[in-house]
């Protein structure tokens, strides 16, 4: 499918809209009861710092809902109101956040039914009203619900737009897109689908598999047994590793992201030679500024004497993880919730560990005695409320 081609017409139809509704000041008032915070707005005013009897808490200077997650989440209201009465779909998880799903649950959006990780569209009819989310959708899914003669509004955050538009480059100039990200995440499917020829690589050991491929040091057996789920069909490491273009899932890790970018131009130097360099090796910046200023923020906050950590965002969300990563890389204990309710008033907490295999991990005496300093950070599908709430229960626990 020309994906460039049916992207531009889907723009010009009259059931597409990705501007929202102009309804911002008929929704501003739902939206700042459900989600913002007299008492975080106060912390930010004291320089990030709260003191509370024996507790400290210490928040990063860049946290939460950034500003593609706040300008879905509005259109997703907006929609509401200017569809008062048809049926609202929306394809997945609008961003990852437990508690701004479940209030567009209340507010009659439903959500595409997954089985065994295949998404269900049965149920959607002509005329129904069906919402993309942040992290954009397939450009299979689009072409199904247009065709299907749904009105889509599509709320993808304009730098995962960014992301699309350079995978479109890598395949006009013939590249391999290497997608850093991970596979099953809902925006890598995404820009996979607009992508020609693609390699997803999850890490930078995953990449470094790659360079010594292409630096006729692989096993094509093995390379093929390694990324027969996350490249596209029909991929040939030995045809199709001769061209690179870089691209990311845009909540992955910076610091991996360009480290990646600076092997894979480095591996082309060192195969073709610096005269036929960019012959071979594109690359762009496609890391997003909100993703960049939460991760200099933790890594700021880190290098403070902290007690603990507790970093909030769903489990699901890629850059949430990706904080608590930081945190345990300088061997901080930290916990990864995704509501407040994790902290029991029992002076417990069930968290997530950052393997993603573990279950659920519930740990006694997690608040220490005497003075604690801590450290909070959430993701950026975090809704400050929650953060609020958080705090609340941490006063609460230091007062025991
Ligand atoms: S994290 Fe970045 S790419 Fe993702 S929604 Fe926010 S601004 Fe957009």
């Amino acid at each position: 499918m020309d994906t460039h081609a049916f992207k531009r017409s889907l723009h010009h139809s009259d059931r597409y809209n990705r501007r929202g509704f102009g309804r911002a000041d008929e929704v501003a008032g739902s939206l700042e009861q459900a989600y913002q915070s007299s008492l975080i707005g106060s912390i930010r005013d004291n320089d990030y710092r709260l003191s509370h009897g024996r507790l400290k808490v210490r928040l990063a200077e860049a946290f939460g809902f950034c500003w593609g997650v706040e300008r879905a989440v509005a259109m997703a209201y907006e929609t509401r109101k200017h569809y008062p009465h048809e049926r609202i779909w929306i394809t997945n998880e609008i961003i990852h956040n437990p508690s701004v799903n479940d209030h567009l649950r209340e507010m009659n959006v439903e959500f595409i039914a997954v089985d065994q990780g295949v998404k269900d569209f049965s149920g959607v009819d002509c005329g129904d009203v069906v919402i993309l989310p942040a992290f954009g959708a397939t450009v299979q899914e689009m072409q199904l619900l247009n065709e299907r003669g749904c009105h889509i509004v599509d709320t993808t955050c304009p730098w995962v737009s960014k992301v699309w538009n350079t995978v479109e480059k890598h395949k006009k100039h013939t590249c391999t897109s290497i997608i850093h990200g991970k596979v099953k995440h809902e925006e890598t499917l995404a820009t996979s689908s607009f992508a020609g020829t693609y390699l997803v690589v999850l890490d930078l050991k995953e990449a470094q598999m790659v360079a010594d491929y292409i630096l006729g040091n692989g096993d094509r057996e093995a390379f093929m047994a390694k990324f027969a789920n996350a490249c596209s069909q029909g991929f040939d490491p030995d045809r199709d590793l001769e061209r690179l273009g870089v691209a990311n899932q845009t909540t992955m890790l910076k610091s991996e992201t360009e480290e990646i970018g600076r092997l894979f131009e480095r591996t082309m130097l060192r195969k073709y030679g610096p005269a036929d360099l960019n012959d071979h090796f594109l690359a762009f910046n496609t890391i997003c500024d909100a993703t960049q200023e939460r991760q200099d923020a933790m890594f700021s906050l880190v290098d403070e004497p902290l007690d603990l950590m507790v970093v909030i965002g769903g489990y699901n969300s890629s850059n949430t993880t990706h904080l608590q990563e930081i945190a345990i890389s300088r061997g901080i204990r930290s916990f990864h919730i995704d509501t407040p309710e994790r902290i029991g008033a029992d002076n417990s907490i069930e968290h997530k560990p950052l393997d993603e295999e573990e279950e659920l991990r519930r740990e006694d005496n997690f608040l220490p005695s005497g003075p604690v300093t801590v450290g909070i950070t959430s993701g950026a599908s975090t809704p400050d409320r929650v953060v609020e709430h958080v705090i609340q229960r941490l006063i609460a626990l230091s007062e025991i």
